[in-house]
């Protein structure tokens, strides 16, 4: 093997420990952004065996042979547990596997435990090649060359457990095959009246069972960080009867596999099982899902976030040196960040300790402020239950939803509604948006009225896109006086963002519109200026992946050219991700507009990659990229330049993105923001106050915004936020679609 030139850096990408989904884009985006990078790039399988074993367990890795994994769960490298590389005889062979092969930079993508076993090996470094010499395993000439060994980690770990970055990679993926199955068990339970116990993954951490309970409209859930006390048992069959006389017909616990009570008995899930039958006569079902929780293909999220790590973590090993600290490179504030590997793990390690030293505490705030605060959202509304009111002032609360659907409504407004009830609110249902309370289409919700709501797409209280014109103000103030409102929660995109903004400018001439407003960013298109994301972007995106995962099985056959057409309106946060998340070699954006010069390259391009043996060239574009240049056109010239070589298909995917089960972050998503808006409106009522806001996420946390300062964020033209954080992915896109590097290209 020629050793490479001393500009030629050579590195290598391991997956290890337990595999999760998420692994295999990752991998994909380290391969091809280490050739963008003109370096070296191999590929270690089966982990540290793999790394141990040598030989051909570690090759070069082309840009073709990452081609077709982003929707592969697993991992394509393999994974493995190595006691041999527990030991330092076991090291020593992998720094000579390593060196013989001119590699000393390396990512490691695993838990906790892979990336302690690459610090190890990055500090024996020097003293195993001093070894290798004297043994003469190798010459002093190799090992001048090899002074050091720089590393980056990525975690994959799909518990989610890992301090120093929000999201592990596969986390996302883990989430929908755990919603998938509490929401197919919610219906067979409901028809049998039977309670059901949902163990998940999770040994110290319980993200995965917190995140489940709240996204499957779980009644009660058992987390290491949060544990009860002894004697829950009362607890829950008290809950348990509660949830029951109120008129559900199902109930759900989902178990932490880590829970155990303050005193640290294990709280086993036949356990509680028996509690419920014994104590309550409740016929009951315990459902472990296990290695289901690994499976399937990756989420979007987990597709366009571990893309991005791995990008930003080639860049990071690229250019360490032997003094870098090493660095995970993770998720904060919903942006690639990077932490320092050694304080993470020793971090994670410690919260283990706090729980076993009963700090639950400090364990809790260690996970971080929207774990902590989703906890508490969790328990307040499992307990808002019928008869059970927080205060006797009773104002009249109306919720509504206004512009187009989007996945996660019903969940948003389900929690505004039972919040709003436990805090002895009247709480009204508008049917209709703004025409139905004009026209007094609005019905007094109960507890019961909800049930389920978590789950379901479409919008239960209706919707339509209407922005009030001024003439229908007058209609829509009477119609608020008449029911006597006293507060609005209003769910929607840029419709009802307009619409609010458009009372809150007229609000000296409508003395109705002087009560407090808020608005909840719910729209697939992501576009609002007071939310970095909003309810249901996250849903359109992974039917948009799935849907372009289907359009590449069936277009394998042929050689074909597709052009997959998203919505979004003018903003492509859509058409970027879906591109990013579904391996688009180009996308077409509204913010970029196309050029003739564009497309004559692209041409150019499209006819190289199927001369060169390419079955396939996927092309997602923004519904309104061009106004000239649309889809159909876009199709009929590919067709037309296509020297006999592919045909081009367009799939306009159309409404359908707007449909479906919401995925269950925007589920969370918008049982976060209602909460927090149920919250402020009641501040507002009880301090006689009247403004009118929004709410939103903005850098991870919750932020409520005045309508003044929302107004002045916004690109009214455009219908989108005047700075768009996502524009910052673009060039990831085009790094890990071509082979070349982009500034040749474009
Ligand atoms: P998961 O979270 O899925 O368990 P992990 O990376 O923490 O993933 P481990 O089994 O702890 O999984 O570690 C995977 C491999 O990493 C081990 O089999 C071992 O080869 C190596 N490894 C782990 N810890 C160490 C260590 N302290 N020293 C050397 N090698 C280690």
């Amino acid at each position: 093997m020629t050793p490479p030139s001393p500009a030629k850096r050579r590195l290598a990408v391991m997956t290890s420990g337990g595999d999760a989904q998420g692994m295999n884009p990752a991998v994909r985006a380290v391969v091809r952004t280490a050739l963008h990078y003109n370096a070296d790039i191999y590929a270690i399988y089966e982990g540290y065996r793999g790394l141990i074993e040598g030989g051909d367990r570690i090759r070069p890795a082309t840009f073709d042979d990452v081609s077709g994994i982003l929707n592969r769960g697993g991992t394509v490298i393999g994974t493995a547990r190595s006691l041999e590389f527990r030991e330092r005889s076991g090291r020593l062979k992998a720094v000579h596997n390593l060196v013989e092969k001119g590699i000393d930079r390396l990512v490691v993508i695993g838990g906790d435990g892979s990336l302690s076993g690459a610090d190890l090996l990055r500090r024996e470094w020097s003293s195993l090649i001093n070894e290798l010499v004297e043994t003469g395993k190798i010459d002093q000439e190799t090992a001048d060359r090899h002074p050091a060994l720089m590393i980056t980690g990525l975690v994959g770990s799909i518990d989610n457990d890992m301090i120093g970055t929000d999201m592990t990679i596969g986390a996302d993926s883990a989430l929908h095959r755990i919603v998938e199955a509490i929401d197919s068990i919610s219906s067979t339970a409901a028809s049998h009246q039977r309670s059901f116990i949902v163990e998940v993954m999770g040994r110290h951490c319980g993200y995965l069972a917190l995140m489940s309970a709240i996204a499957g409209g779980a009644d009660y859930v058992f987390i290491p960080e949060n544990p009860p006390a002894p004697g829950w048992e009362t607890h829950l069959c008290a809950q348990i009867s509660n949830v029951r006389a109120s008129g559900r017909r199902n109930s759900i616990v989902v178990v932490a596999e880590g829970a155990q009570d303050s005193d640290h008995n294990p709280i086993d899930s036949d356990y509680i099982r028996q509690v419920l039958e014994d104590r309550l006569g409740e016929d009951t079902r315990v459902t472990i899902l296990g290695h289901v929780q690994r499976g399937g293909a990756p989420s979007a999220f987990d597709r366009s976030m571990s893309s991005q790590q791995g990008f930003a973590a080639v860049e990071e090993v690229l250019s360490a040196t032997a003094d870098t600290v090493p660095s995970i490179i993770g998720v904060q504030h919903n942006r690639v960040a990077k932490a320092p590997l050694m304080e993470s793990v020793a971090k994670t390690h410690e919260l283990a300790s706090l729980i076993a030293a009963k700090d639950y505490d400090t364990a809790l705030t260690l996970r971080g402020d929207s774990y902590t605060e989703l906890s508490h959202v969790f328990h307040s509304i499992s307990h808002a239950l019928p008869g059970v009111r927080q205060k006797t002032k009773s104002s009249r609360i109306a919720v509504l939803n206004v512009g187009g659907l989007a996945p996660g409504m019903n969940a948003a407004a389900r929690v505004a509604i039972r919040l709003g009830l436990h805090r002895g609110h009247t709480i009204l249902g508008v049917k209709g948006s703004f025409a139905g309370l004009a026209e007094g289409d609005v019905q007094e919700m109960q507890w019961g009225d909800v049930e389920g709501w978590s789950s379901r797409g479409g919008a239960e209280l209706g919707i339509s896109r209407k922005v009030p014109t001024v003439r229908d103000l007058y209609a829509i103030g009477r119609g608020l006086e008449t029911h006597g409102i006293d507060g609005l929660v209003i769910i929607g995109g840029w419709d009802a963002f307009e619409s609010a903004h458009t009372m809150w400018r007229e609000r000296d001439r409508y003395e109705a519109f002087k009560i407090p407003m808020i608005c909840l960013p719910a729209s697939i298109d992501n576009n609002l200026p007071y939310s970095e994301l909003s309810i249901g972007a996250d849903s359109a995106l992974n039917l948009i992946v799935d849907s372009i995962d289907r359009v590449r099985q069936a277009g394998a056959a042929q050689r074909r050219a597709f052009v997959v057409e998203t919505m979004g309106g003018n903003c492509g946060y859509l058409a970027l991700l879906a591109g990013l998340s579904g391996g688009a070699v180009r996308v077409y954006l509204h913010e970029e507009g196309i050029t003739l010069k564009d497309l004559s390259v692209d041409v150019e391009r499209m006819v190289d990659s199927f001369r060169a043996g390419q079955r396939l060239f996927m092309v997602v574009a923004n519904e309104k990229a061009s106004p000239m240049y649309t889809s159909d056109f876009l199709c009929r010239l590919f067709e037309q330049e296509s020297q006999d070589l592919f045909d081009a298909r367009k799939v306009v995917l159309g409404q359908t993105q707007q449909g479906g089960t919401p995925s269950p972050f925007d589920r969370i998503l918008g049982t976060r923001l209602a909460a927090h808006a149920m919250d402020w409106i009641s501040n507002e009522i009880d301090r006689s106050r009247a403004d009118n806001a929004v709410i939103g996420t903005i850098n991870g946390s919750v932020k409520v915004m005045s309508m003044r300062q929302a107004e002045d964020l916004a690109d009214w033209e455009n219908r989108r936020p005047l700075k768009q954080w996502w524009m910052d992915l673009r060039p990831i896109l085009d790094v890990l679609a071509q082979r070349l590097p982009v500034e040749q290209t474009r």
